[in-house]
This record gives structure tokens, C-alpha cells and sequence, in this order.
């Protein structure tokens, strides 16, 4: 069975009313391939704008959520209120968040199953740090980050998994297509012994980290990439080209 293509736009923390509603506008007025299901997801501030502008059939995300429902946490957002304002998807565990913010594995998984148990579908991200990866520990970190998620959910079909390396974040570095690809491939090896075989066969795994309109042609190509997270180059008009990169 053959898996829809996926490419999410993660605009972290940029953008203003204006350059969202041309972001915006520039997707809407594109020619995009329909068998490519998009998703963007602007700072929680323009969720609502976002989501009033975008053209219909196309999907709008937060970029992190809440594991409680609505009550006292300053800050926060839940998904009932992302739910009622048609905010259908959240990134979760996006390496930044587990650096910066200092969010554990335990964490992101109870987010992950509030998410889901609350019908909002995640895109969950996993990486290795440069360190970790010289030491040859990629797939032991990935399957980690992984583990903790399948520990507390076991329905997978409402997750897009994002393998992203850390050190090919906002750097310019890309993954090679054959790094890329050998990730992606035990991540579903993974999935099929830890999961399921239907979840191996069906679970989308998107690459991300310095996805350009150069690169991502060639990555599309590999059979276990099913589509992109891309960071800065989502607030380009060249976004629209990494949509339709499978030509
Ligand atoms: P980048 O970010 O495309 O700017 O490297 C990707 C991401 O962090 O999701």
C-alpha cells in the first residue's frame, strides 16, 4: 500500500500577521500536487489566522501541546482548545524543545498519547545529536525516543514520524539521501518488531533538517521517505516547490 506523501511546514518561532497571511496566500494561490497531503504549523499566536486563512483541504498544526486538559498551566495549551479551533495536528518532540525546553523522553510520549486520545494527530520528531551519531548511536537514540511513545500508545495510525538530525538542523548541512534512508529504514524495522506490521507498512516517516528545494527531489526518492518537516525554507515561496518535488 502505497503511503501519501507528507511535507509539514514548521515555522517555529518567526513570522508576524503579515508575512503568515503571505506565507499563507502563496500556498493558497499555488498549483500544489493533490496527492500531497501539507500541513503548516505558525506560532501558536497565528494558529487562528492561519487556520481562517488557509485554503480548505489543507491542514494546519500546533507546534507543541499540552498532556492536560484545560485548567492551570500558565502558558500552556490544551488539545480540546486546539480540537475546537480545527487545529487538527501537533509537532511534538521536536529537538529543540527536547534541548532547549529540556523535555524528556516520558514527557513527549504523554503528550504524544494526550494528542492522540483527544483526535489530534502528531507529528513526532526524533534526531541524533552530532555527538551521538559519531559515537554510532543513531539508531539506539532514535529507537529510544520511539520506545517511550510505544510504551504508552498503541495506535499508531494518527502519528507521522519526523527523523530529524539534530546537527542538519538550520545548519545547512543535509543528511546524505543514503544517511537519510538508512535511518528511515530501521525506524520501520523498528516499528514492525516493536509495533506492528501494519504499522511498519503505514506509518508515514518524514525527513527533516535543512530540506530545501534542491535537496528534496533526490531524498523523495528513497523508498522509506515519506515526506518532508521543513524549517526555514517553509517561509519561502520555494516551500510550494518541495510540495510538488515528486514531480
Ligand atoms: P530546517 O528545520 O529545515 O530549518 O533545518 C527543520 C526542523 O527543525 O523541523
Amino acid at each position: 500500500m502505497a503511503r501519501q506523501f507528507f511535507v509539514g511546514g514548521n515555522f517555529k518561532m518567526n513570522g508576524n500577521i503579515k508575512t503568515i497571511k503571505d506565507i499563507v496566500s502563496n500556498i493558497n494561490n499555488a498549483k500544489l500536487d493533490p496527492s500531497v497531503e501539507v500541513v503548516i504549523a505558525p506560532p501558536s499566536l497565528y494558529l487562528l489566522l492561519a487556520r481562517e486563512h488557509l485554503r480548505e483541504g489543507l491542514e494546519v498544526a500546533a507546534q507543541n501541546v499540552f498532556d492536560k486538559g484545560n485548567g492551570a498551566f500558565t502558558g500552556e495549551i490544551s488539545v480540546p482548545q486546539l480540537k475546537e479551533s480545527n487545529i487538527t495536528w501537533s509537532i511534538l518532540g521536536h529537538s529543540e524543545r527536547r534541548v532547549i525546553l529540556q523535555e524528556d523522553d516520558q514527557f513527549v510520549a504523554s503528550k504524544t498519547k494526550a494528542a492522540i486520545d483527544g483526535g489530534i494527530s502528531v507529528i513526532l520528531c526524533c534526531g541524533e545529536s552530532l555527538e551521538q551519531r559519531e559515537a554510532g548511536k543513531t539508531i539506539d537514540v532514535v529507537t529510544t525516543q520511539l520506545k517511550a511513545v510505544a510504551e504508552k500508545v498503541s495506535d499508531w495510525s494518527k502519528i507521522v514520524i519526523a527523523y530529524e538530525p539534530i546537527w542538519a538542523i538550520g545548519t545547512g548541512k543535509v543528511a546524505t539521501t543514503e544517511q537519510a534512508q538508512e535511518v528511515h529504514a530501521a525506524i520501520r524495522e523498528w516499528l514492525k518488531k516493536e509495533v506492528s506490521s501494519e504499522a511498519a507498512e503505514k506509518t508515514r516517516i518524514l525527513y527533516g533538517g535543512s530540506v530545501t528545494e534542491k535537496n528534496s527531489g533526490e531524498l523523495s526518492k528513497q523508498p522509506d521517505i515519506d515526506g518532508f518537516l521543513v524549517g526555514g525554507a517553509s517561509l519561502k515561496p520555494a516551500f510550494v516547490d518541495i510540495i510538488n518535488c515528486k514531480g
